[in-house]
């Protein structure tokens, strides 16, 4: 790994000042259910209930506030088919700079067209022939855009561990905490903020069981490179955990748990029915992770980070009645 300066809980600092007033301060909920399912005292973070309907609003909008004048007259580039490019389409929105986001030619139509309505500029490519990265350098270069990666980003994790912070001001401190893990930005910000916060408090990242690249990469120590999983946990079929993110993760985190596509689907039952909330494969991930470790959590106060609610009603129907 290249010498990098990994970011610190002073920078999740900077990254909650330049959110307030834009990102939403989202609720934090309990449920009776829960608590005896799990035997803990359980405390959601409801970032599905975040501004279009994931964390990833804190990173983009920390990222892109950071612009200096000539990076935001050239505005921002970023690949993604799901949240993060609905996040940048709508934080280069709010503060008045282009946008263009690099998405795969079979990308849901819905999400395309989520980030047109945010005012994304959306270049479609072919995701079996060409290399999206050197696409968006190309962009980059020639017109001067900054290209901002989804999770492997000093602003973009720090933005994302805001979320935990408003978490533990408001609930005080924890005993665990759970987030979905994809390439890591949310577990790594999570981890700089429990640490700082809540320093004896173990922090756990949930993977989807089909890609398990992050448990490997933990547990042995290096980065582990994995085909894209195939998984309906759409937000965390990442192929590996970044530079940043795993500096974090290798020295801040307590474990990582993995979940089932049945368990997923399972615990966005749970959401639905009892909390009466939507929550998106991804987003449960954090749940249905924290169930796998039942034994250990008993009397315990935990905190779980349900990530986001981006799913289309047909198919969260059609998964739920299998
Ligand atoms: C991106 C995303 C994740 C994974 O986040 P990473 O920072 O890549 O680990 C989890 N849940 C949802 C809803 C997401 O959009």
């Amino acid at each position: 790994m290249t010498d990098i300066t990994l970011p610190t809980y002073a920078d999740v600092e900077a990254a909650a000042k330049r959110l307030e007033g834009h990102a939403h301060k989202t609720p934090v909920m309990t449920s009776r259910t829960v608590n005896d399912l799990l035997g803990a005292e359980v405390f959601f973070k409801c970032e599905n209930l975040q501004r279009m309907g994931a964390f990833k609003f804190r990173g983009g909008f920390n990222a892109l506030s950071k612009f200096t004048p000539e990076q935001r007259r050239g505005g921002v580039v970023a690949f993604s088919s799901g949240n993060h490019a609905q996040a940048i389409a709508l934080s280069a929105r709010l503060l008045g700079m282009p946008a263009t986001i690099i998405m795969p030619h079979d990308a849901p139509a819905a999400k395309v067209a989520a980030t047109k309505g945010y005012g994304g500029n959306v270049v479609v490519y072919d995701r079996y022939k060409e290399d999206r990265e050197a696409i968006g350098r190309k962009l980059a270069e020639e017109h001067g855009m900054t290209l901002i990666p989804p999770y492997d980003h000093p602003d973009v994790l720090t933005g994302q561990g805001t979320a935990a912070k408003e978490l533990f001001e408001e609930v005080g401190t924890l005993d665990a905490i759970f987030t979905p893990l994809g390439g890591g930005g949310l577990l790594s910000g999570t981890a700089l903020t429990a640490r700082a916060l809540a320093p004896q408090c173990k922090i756990y990242g949930v993977e989807p069981e089909a890609g398990n690249d992050g448990q490997r990469s933990f547990r042995s120590g290096e980065i582990v490179d994995i085909p894209t999983p195939k998984t309906i946990a759409d937000g965390a079929q990442t192929q590996h955990l970044g530079n940043y993110t795993f500096g974090i993760i290798r020295r801040d985190v307590t474990d990582i748990l993995t979940a089932s596509d049945a368990q997923l689907i399972d615990s966005m039952r749970l959401f639905a029915a009892r909390m009466k909330i939507l929550v998106e494969p991804t987003g449960a991930l954090g749940l249905a992770g924290a169930l796998t470790i039942k034994p250990e959590l008993q009397g315990k106060r935990i905190g779980i980070v349900i990530s986001g609610g981006n799913v289309d009603l047909e198919r969260f129907c059609q998964l739920l009645s299998n």
